[in-house]
C-alpha cells in the first residue's frame, strides 16, 4: 500500500493496527472538521505571528539569524527551534488535508532557512550554535528535542508532499546522531531532556526503512536510568540528569511508577511504545502496561489531564517539576496538567491501541482530546493556557508556574504547548480509524470520509456523519466495500452504557460491553448503512475516596465532555463557592450556537447556600445556612476561561 505521493505506508509488526495514509481521511462537517478548519485559518497564521513577535520565547529568527540570512542574536528559550518545527509539522498536516499550495509554498521557503541554518556536519539547535554554548554538555540544552521535532516534522512533511527537502535535512541531522550516540559514550548517557527524538527517530526509520535509526531509538530509551545518580545528593542540586525529573533514576524497563516531569515521561512512553511496536521487546510492552495502570488508576484527573504538580520531590527524594504526583494525588485549584503533558498522555495512548487494539486506549485518547486535551486552546483559536486547573477561584487566583497571567494568551515565556495543540489539531484526522487484517476500525466519532485500501488491495470508502459530541448518533454509509467478509470494529466508549446498532435500518444483535469495539462483521454491499446511536444522558462522576480534593463532590459528564460550571452563569452575587449540587440535580442539554463557538449547555436548578461572611478566620463552628434553589448553567470544560477572569470549577460540592 502507499500514499497518494507514491511513498509506502510502514506496518510496524508487533502492532495490531495498521494506520491509513493520511491522504485517505477527509474532514466533512461537525465537531473536529471545524476545529480543524479553525486551526488552518486562525491558529497557524496567528502562530506564525506569535513565532515572529519578539514577545515570544520561540523564535523563527533564530533560523534565520544561523542561516546567515538575517542579523542579530539569539533569542527564546533553547526549545525555540523544535518549537518553530512543531509548527511546521502543524502546517505539514494542514496542507496534508487541504492541499492548499500557499501552505506548500510557505514550508518551502523556510525549509530552505532551515537547511541553510544547520551545520555541515548535520547538527542544528539555534540556541547552541548561535550562543557559543558546547554541544552536548546540559541536557536543559534541548538539542534533541530540537532535532526530534525536526525529524518528526520532515516525516509529516514527506508524507504529505512526497517531497525530500526537509527529509534530508532531517536524515542529515539523524546521521550525525547516530554518529555520536551509538557508540553508547557514557559521558552522554543523559542527555535530552523532553525526548522527543525517540519517537522521531522510529518515525524516521519507517519513511527510510534504515535500521540504524530504530536501533538509535533503543538506545536513547535504554539509556534512561543506567546512570543515576545517588541518593544522598541534596535534592537542591541543580540539573535534572539521572533523577527522577526526568524519569532518569531507573530504567524504563524496570520501572513501576509514572514519575517526574510529565512531558518528559508521556514523551519517553511514546518512544517506548513505538519501538516495542517494531522490535517486539516484551520487557518494553511490560513497563508500559504497568506504567499506563499506574497512572489510570491512581494519576489521572477525570479531564484527561496529567502531571497534578508544579514542583514537589519525589519518593526517592529527587526534586521534580511540572510533575506527576504521588499516587491519588490530585488537587483542583493548583492542579499543573500541562496542556503538553496532556497531549503526550493522548499520543501515548494512541500507540497503545495501535499496538493492542483495545478500546481502553480509545476511551482515553477521546476523554483527554474532549477536555485537557483542547482546553488548552481559546475556542477562537488564538490563545492558549500552558496549565489546565481544575479549580479556579478567579482574578485573584495565581496561575501556577507559566501561566502568569489570568487569561489566555497568544506569545509567552515558554512557548511549548500552542503548536503541541496546534500539530494534534491539524493532524488529528489520522487517529480516526486504522486498518487490520480483520478489516476497519472507527476510534473517533467525527463527520469525515475515509478512502482507503485493505493490505489485500480492495478498496474500502465510507462516510461518517454525527453531530458528536453533542448528540450521540453515528451514521456510517459504505460506498464502496471489498467482495469479501469485511469487519467494521466501532469503538463503544466506557460511559456508554446504552447503545444500539441497526443496519440497513434494522437493529442488530452485537456482543460488545461499554469500553470495547463492537464488531460487524459481513459482506458488505456499497450504499449499506450503520448507525451505531449512544445514549448520552447526563451522570455525575465521583472520585475513588482516596481523591481527598474531590470528597463530597461530584463532576458532571455527557457523553465524552466533562462539564464545569463559571461563575458568569450564576445570578448576579452567587458566589460559585456556595454552590452545591442535588443528588437528583436534573440537567437540560441544550444547544446554544451563539456561545462559545457553539456548545451544548446543561441548564437545571443547584443548592445556594451564602457562607457569610468569614471575618478573616480559617475555622469556625459549623452553621445552618438556609439554603435557596439556584439556576445554574454548565458549559463544557474546554471552554472555560474565555470570557474573562470568572471563577470555575469542574468538581462541585454534594449537599
Ligand atoms: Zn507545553
Amino acid at each position: 500500500m502507499t500514499t497518494a505521493e507514491g511513498a509506502p505506508v510502514h506496518h510496524s509488526p508487533h502492532a495490531r493496527l495498521r494506520s491509513v495514509a493520511a491522504h485517505d481521511v477527509t474532514w466533512t462537517k461537525g465537531f473536529w472538521a471545524d476545529k480543524f478548519a479553525l486551526c488552518k485559518d486562525v491558529t497557524i497564521p496567528s502562530m506564525r505571528r506569535a513565532l515572529d513577535d519578539p514577545q515570544n520565547s520561540a523564535a523563527l529568527s533564530n533560523l534565520y539569524i544561523a542561516a546567515k540570512l538575517q542579523d542579530g542574536a539569539y533569542r527564546g528559550l533553547f526549545a525555540s527551534d523544535g518549537e518553530c518545527f512543531k509548527w511546521m509539522e502543524a502546517v505539514a498536516h494542514a496542507y496534508s488535508m487541504t492541499r492548499d499550495p500557499e501552505l506548500d509554498r510557505m514550508l518551502d521557503e523556510l525549509i530552505e532557512v532551515v537547511a541553510k541554518a544547520q551545520a555541515p556536519d548535520g547538527y542544528l539547535s539555534t540556541s547552541v550554535q548561535m550562543t557559543g554554548k558546547v554541544r552536548w554538555t546540559y541536557s536543559v540544552y534541548e538539542e534533541l528535542y530540537n532535532m526530534g521535532h525536526l525529524i518528526t516534522a520532515a516525516c509529516v512533511h514527506h508524507r504529505a508532499t512526497g517531497k525530500k527537502n526537509l527529509l534530508n535535512v532531517a536524515i542529515k541531522a539523524a546521521d550525525l546522531l547516530y554518529g555520536i550516540f551509538s557508540p553508547r559514550p557514557p559521558e552522554l548517557v543523559h542527555l535530552g531532556f523532553t525526548p522527543s527524538h525517540m519517537m522521531a527517530l522510529v518515525d524516521l526509520y519507517r519513511v527510510t526503512g534504515d535500521g540504524r535509526y530504530l536501533e538509535l531509538a533503543d538506545i536513547f530509551v535504554t539509556n534512561r536510568g543506567q546512570a543515576p545518580l545517588l541518593s544522598e545528593w541534596p535534592v537542591e542540586r541543580a540539573g535534572p540528569d539521572g533523577t527522577d525529573e526526568v524519569q532518569d533514576r531507573v530504567p524504563l524497563r524496570q520501572e513501576m511508577e509514572a514519575v517526574g516531569h510529565a512531558v518528559a515521561a508521556t514523551f519517553l512512553y511514546c518512544g517506548a511504545a513505538d519501538v516495542y511496536a517494531e522490535t517486539g521487546e516484551k520487557a518494553l510492552l511490560a513497563a508500559l502496561e504497568r506504567l499506563w495502570q499506574d497512572v489510570t488508576r491512581l494519576k489521572l484527573y477525570v479531564t484527561g489531564g496529567v502531571g497534578a504538580h508544579h514542583g514537589s520531590v519525589s519518593r526517592r527524594g529527587d526534586k521534580i517539576n511540572e510533575t506527576f504526583g504521588l499516587n491519588y494525588q490530585l488537587p483542583n485549584a493548583t492542579a499543573y496538567n500541562e496542556t503538553c503533558a496532556n497531549i503526550g498522555f493522548a499520543m501515548w495512548n494512541w500507540r497503545m491501541l495501535g499496538i493492542s487494539g483495545e478500546a481502553r486506549y480509545a476511551d482515553v485518547l477521546e476523554q483527554v482530546l474532549y477536555n485537557s486535551g483542547l482546553s488548552g486552546i481559546s475556542v477562537d483559536g488564538e490563545r492558549f493556557l500552558y496549565t489546565n486547573l481544575l479549580r479556579w477561584y478567579g482574578a485573584e487566583h495565581e496561575l501556577l508556574g507559566h501561566n502568569d497571567r489570568q487569561t489566555r494568551w497568544t506569545t509567552h515565556t515558554c512557548y511549548c504547548c500552542p503548536p503541541n495543540v496546534a500539530r494534534t489539531l491539524a493532524g488529528l484526522h489520522n487517529w480516526l480509524y486504522s486498518l487490520s487484517d480483520e478489516g476497519v476500525w472507527v476510534h473517533l466519532y467525527a463527520g469525515s470520509r475515509l478512502d482507503t485500501r485493505l493490505a489485500d488491495g480492495s478498496a474500502v470508502a465510507l462516510i461518517q456523519e454525527t453531530g458528536y459530541p453533542w448528540d450521540g448518533v453515528i451514521k456510517i454509509t459504505l460506498n464502496q466495500a471489498p467482495a469479501e467478509e469485511m469487519a467494521l470494529m466501532l469503538h463503544i466508549p466506557d460511559w456508554a452504557d446504552v447503545w444500539g446498532i441497526a443496519v440497513n435500518g434494522k437493529a442488530v444483535e452485537v456482543g460488545a460491553r461499554p469500553g470495547s469495539y463492537a464488531v460487524l462483521k459481513r459482506r458488505w454491499s456499497p450504499g449499506d448503512t450503520v448507525e451505531l446511536s449512544l445514549a448520552m444522558p447526563v451522570r455525575l462522576v465521583e472520585a475513588h475516596p482516596k481523591v481527598e480534593e474531590a470528597r463530597n463532590q461530584v463532576a458532571i459528564q455527557r457523553g465524552p465532555l466533562v462539564y464545569c460550571l463559571e461563575g458568569i452563569d450564576l445570578p448576579h452575587g452567587v458566589s460559585l463557592a456556595d454552590v452545591h449540587i442535588g443528588r437528583d440535580i436534573r440537567l437540560a442539554p441544550r444547544h446554544d450556537r451563539a456561545l462559545l463557538g457553539g456548545v451544548t449547555v446543561l441548564e437545571g436548578d443547584a443548592w445556594y447556600a451564602p457562607a457569610g461572611d468569614w471575618r478573616g478566620s480559617l475555622y469556625r463552628t459549623l452553621g445552618t445556612e438556609a439554603a435557596r434553589r439556584v439556576p445554574i448553567r454548565l458549559i463544557p470544560y474546554y471552554a472555560w476561561n474565555n470570557r474573562g477572569p470568572t471563577p470555575m470549577s469542574v468538581w462541585l460540592p454534594l449537599c
